[in-house]
């Protein structure tokens, strides 16, 4: 289901598969343009400069890449000739700034269609899909056609409250649970990033403990962790939907912007971890806005992409 206020439009893609600058990833694919599930914290919404989208609110509109899976089968080619012989095959994202499985993919299957080119092709990457939406579950069948994919979640809190309140209209994190849960038990491949880590509301240990414990008995082992990004208007945005329900945690968010309050959350959070045998995707914490990875363990890096550092705490 889509809002009767989003905007939606058909439009015909130049290139739906681009080179990434994300921590985990060499290319990105976006089915859409445009995100109607709208997170308060979304970091995406800069893309409305590129897309002749500069005055529309972030979560009003939808471009829908009506001939996406078209174009892909042509770029997955070329990138397979490319990559041929090499040693590491490359990481391609699909939904870094865009949900694949927004509302409007009931409708258009577009995500599903480039799902299909991607069982089809012989392109020897790895393939990972980002979303929100239990909708996902849908093409279980089509995922597993595919020779290396992993499906993960955004999963920030477990309260269907807090999300409700954060993340839009994106679906209440408990659908997101039974849907990792279900897709474990299929064997398909899983990841949840918990991206942001939530000031006030996930930033305690029990609160923590609360959401690792849940993606743990999903049956789930691989975690990304991020900090949240609350440069350029992010901030803004999110004071604008606190301050409607609950103003008195905006100055959590408004400290969550110093170096301190990071590095006591990495401390905390290398603590927590120990008790649960999650393997860290991405190697370490990530901090986004300083193009920096936190990690605990020295020398665990060989190669680090480039425009990123690491650094280590112990
Ligand atoms: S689901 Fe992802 S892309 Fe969509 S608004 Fe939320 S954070 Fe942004």
């Amino acid at each position: 289901m889509v809002r009767k206020d989003v905007k939606v439009k058909e439009v015909k893609a130049k290139s739906v598969l681009t080179k990434s600058r994300l921590a985990g990833s060499d290319y990105v694919i976006n089915p859409y343009s445009g995100c109607a599930f709208g997170c308060s914290y979304c970091y995406a919404d800069f893309i409305r400069r590129f897309t002749g989208h500069t005055s529309d609110e972030w979560g009003s509109y939808v471009d829908v890449k009506i001939n996406a899976a078209e174009i892909l089968e042509k770029e997955l080619k070329r990138l397979a000739m490319k990559v041929q012989g090499q040693s590491l095959e490359p990481t391609v994202l699909i939904g870094s700034v865009t949900d694949p499985y927004q509302g409007i993919e009931a409708k258009y299957q577009i995500t599903k269609k480039c799902l299909e080119v991607l069982s089809r092709s012989n392109c020897l990457a790895s393939f990972s899909i980002l979303t929100k939406s239990h909708l996902v579950a849908r093409d279980i069948n089509v995922v597993k056609k595919i020779r290396n994919i992993s499906v993960g979640f955004t999963i920030t809190t477990t309260d269907d409250e807090v999300s409700r309140l954060l993340e839009g209209n994106s679906p209440p994190v408990s659908l997101r649970l039974k849907a990792l849960d279900q897709l474990n038990q299929e064997g398909v491949s899983t990841y949840v990033c918990v991206n942001p880590l939530l000031p006030h509301f996930v930033d305690n240990e029990r609160r923590l403990r609360e959401l690792f414990s849940a993606i743990r008995q999903s049956g789930n082992r691989e975690i990304w962790l991020e900090h949240i990004n609350l440069g350029g208007n992010k901030l803004r945005r999110i004071k604008a939907v606190l301050k409607k329900e609950t103003p008195k945690v905006i100055k959590y968010f408004e400290v969550a912007k110093s170096e301190k309050y990071k590095a006591d959350l990495n401390r905390l959070l290398f603590r927590i971890l120990r008790d649960y045998d999650f393997e860290i995707g991405g190697g370490g914490i990530i901090d986004h806005k300083r193009r920096v990875i936190i990690t605990n363990k020295a020398n665990s890096y060989k190669k680090v992409k480039s425009g990123w550092r690491v650094e280590v705490i112990m």
